[in-house]
């Protein structure tokens, strides 16, 4: 059972240490994966319930974007920082969609960060964006090791498949590679022709630490097991 509460809010476009922006149209994200950063989020937003038990759909995200646009320096702007902004609610909210009709109009940079297919239903929009690279976050080959760390969120095969789809259609791609997760191993095959890129990360946080621990793959959370990943993936 998921809180949704639909808010309105002051501001849409944060400045970002990663790209110059970003915008997160929800505040919560339901695919709730154990070693999410973006957990912070449920105190700065005075939630009490569990992270992935409460979504906030902004519901005038697309009318301030238009107007910050008008006034912010142009720089690109990462969608989204601390929530999937292709999470299941936006299937009916549409509020991505309605900013990435913005961000095209006005010709600004974009950076899409995902873990699900719904990004394809924004296919002939995403064209129309001139400056704009669409990444997804796929930790693990295996879909076993993926449902232990990440439960709610989209299959590993499915995430290939869109990812696929959208180079095929002319799309700049790339896929984020963390956490590195147990198994691993086998992403370099798996991504072969269909990202320009890979990013890599360790990611030194410890709140999916218990996950580890509860299947015995200790091993799997060493800088030895990480350097061994970024190894076979440099040969990408
Ligand atoms: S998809 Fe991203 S924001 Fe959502 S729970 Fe997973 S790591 Fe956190």
């Amino acid at each position: 059972m998921i809180s949704i509460r639909e808010i309105k809010v002051k501001t849409i476009l944060s400045p970002s240490k990663i790209y110059a922006w970003t915008i997160n149209p929800y505040v919560g994200c339901q695919y709730a994966c154990s070693y999410c950063y973006a957990r912070f989020m449920q105190r700065f937003s005075g939630h009490q319930e569990p992270w992935g038990k409460f979504v906030d759909v902004k519901l005038n995200a697309a009318d301030l974007l238009g107007a910050e646009l008008a006034k912010k320096k142009r720089g690109r702007v990462w969608v989204s920082g601390v929530c999937d902004p292709y999470q299941p609610l936006e299937a009916e909210y549409k509020l991505t969609r309605k900013c990435l009709e913005i961000l095209a109009q006005s010709n600004w940079p974009v950076i899409i960060q995902t873990r699900s297919p719904l990004v394809l239903r924004d296919l002939e929009l995403l064209k129309e964006i001139k400056d704009l690279t669409v990444g997804f976050t796929i930790t693990t080959a295996d879909d076993a090791v993926r449902r232990l760390f990440e439960p709610a969120a989209p299959p590993v095969k499915v995430r290939l498949k869109a990812l696929g789809e959208l180079r095929k259609a002319g799309l700049k791609t790339y896929a984020m590679v963390a956490p590195v997760l147990p198994g691993a191993e086998g992403l370099a095959e798996l991504l072969q022709g269909k990202v320009d890129y890979l990013l890599l990360d360790r990611m030194n946080y410890h709140y999916a630490d218990w996950v580890y621990r509860k299947y015995g793959l200790e091993d799997k959370h060493t800088e030895a097991y990480f350097q061994q990943i970024k190894g076979k993936l440099k040969l990408f």
